[in-house]
């Protein structure tokens, strides 16, 4: 059986159904919501989500991939919640996508691609190194289509 990762743990490819391939449950501005929280109210975008989410199962969708990076403020607590309250798998997305944090470039490649492997949902509760795997392929191109939830 081929199962994909998803925020809530692996699951069959064949269960998927209709995916959604490019969207974002939430971007942010790294360092905003740190710094002025009253900004960020997440109940409230829990339920915009969940809304969203509810109405995408409607219209028949199974998954979504949120390629939400680091650098557009993903939080991965966020998504797991939001999947939680949703019958719409979100297969999560690693790496960067465009103005990658200065620690990046500061702690080398093999660091970052232990990061990225570390992102992996199975890895992401281990105290140590995760199972090694080949970090997924980054691309510097994105799709002009943005994603509206
Ligand atoms: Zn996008």
């Amino acid at each position: 059986m081929t199962t994909v990762e998803t925020a809530l743990g692996p699951v069959a490819t064949g269960e998927l159904g209709p995916t959604l391939m490019h969207e974002h449950v939430v971007t942010r501005s790294p360092g905003v919501q740190e710094n002025w929280p009253h900004l960020w109210d997440r109940n409230a975008i829990l339920a915009i989500a969940e809304r969203k989410m509810a109405d995408l199962y409607r219209r028949n969708i199974r998954a979504i991939v949120d390629l939400t990076t680091v650098d557009l403020g993903r939080d991965i607590g966020l998504i797991v919640d939001v999947a939680r309250r949703s019958r719409v798998h979100v297969i999560v997305a690693t790496g960067v996508w465009w103005m990658p944090q200065r620690y990046f470039s500061a702690h080398g490649v093999d660091a970052v691609a232990e990061l990225f492997i570390r992102d992996r949902p199975a890895c992401r509760s281990r105290p140590t190194r995760g199972p090694r795997a080949a970090p997924a392929r980054l691309s510097r191109r994105s799709s002009r289509r943005r994603a509206s939830i």
